[in-house]
């Protein structure tokens, strides 16, 4: 039976906000898992985007979001306010104060992101499994059958992992949507299709402002939140010219 159960994290959406990462990784280490899965996001709204990045160095899968798609490419889909974040992430990933080396390899890091990974036929994105970048699933979208039973059409496999939303939960094949509460924050996997929402780190949207993962054992999906010092978030936030709302919507995890 051994060797068979390994504990893999899934984390998403961290969104430039380091004090809510240390957190998470801190409590990730205590559960003993054997890797780190990370679904994008890791910059954009927040203020250390260049210290986020250094961390995905270690993680054992990076995918691409539509926040690094954005600063690779065009911002699509972006309101001002993102946007003017999506400007202000792109000027320090190309700090002059910093060496030339260090710039390139934080960008090399974001454009050697892929868009989906599936491994022993679970399927891992950042939005969903239709398009995996910039689609969003949300939960009203359980009220909206059709675009449902298209996203699951394009799923080949049983699993899938998402973030994106910034909601923690799963959903079903039968549009149904499990908050964590309602399912002792465990979700047991293979008996139907299901679209796992990972939540958010950087920036939980679901009313819990606590950082949001998952621990993955290729059956059971257990969902996890860190309290982090919210106060310091914003702190470091009040240190760049990020717009003051990013950081106070932090205390309310909306
Ligand atoms: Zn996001």
């Amino acid at each position: 039976m051994e060797g068979l159960s390994l504990r893999r994290a899934i984390i998403s959406d961290i969104h430039a906000n380091l004090v809510a990462l240390e957190a998470t990784l801190a409590d990730i280490r205590e559960q003993g898992v054997d890797s780190i899965y990370c679904l994008g996001d890791v910059i954009g709204y927040g203020p250390q985007p260049r210290e986020c990045l250094e961390h995905c160095r270690a993680f054992d899968l990076n995918l691409l979001g539509n926040h690094e798609e954005a600063v690779l490419f065009e911002p699509i889909g972006f309101n001002a306010r993102a946007k003017s974040a999506v400007e202000w992430t792109k000027e320090q990933l190309s700090l002059p104060e910093h060496p030339r080396e260090e710039n390139s390899e934080l960008w090399n890091l974001v454009g050697a992101m892929e868009s989906s990974h599936v491994e022993e036929g679970v399927l891992y994105v950042h939005g969903s499994p239709r398009d995996p970048t910039r689609e969003y699933v949300f939960v009203s979208d359980i009220r909206n059958p059709e675009k449902l039973a298209d996203i699951f059409a394009a799923q080949d496999q049983m699993t899938s992992f998402a973030g994106h939303t910034h909601t923690a939960g799963v959903f079903t094949v039968d549009c149904e949507f499990l908050h964590p509460s309602q399912i002792g924050n465990r979700y047991q996997v293979g008996e139907k299709k299901v679209l796992i929402n990972v939540g958010s780190v950087g920036q939980p949207r679901d009313g819990d402002p606590r950082a949001s993962y998952v621990i993955f054992d290729g059956e059971t999906v257990e969902f996890h939140r860190v309290k982090y010092d919210i106060e310091e978030a914003i702190r470091r936030f009040r240190e760049t010219p990020l717009p003051e709302e990013l950081a106070l919507r932090l205390i309310e995890g909306r």
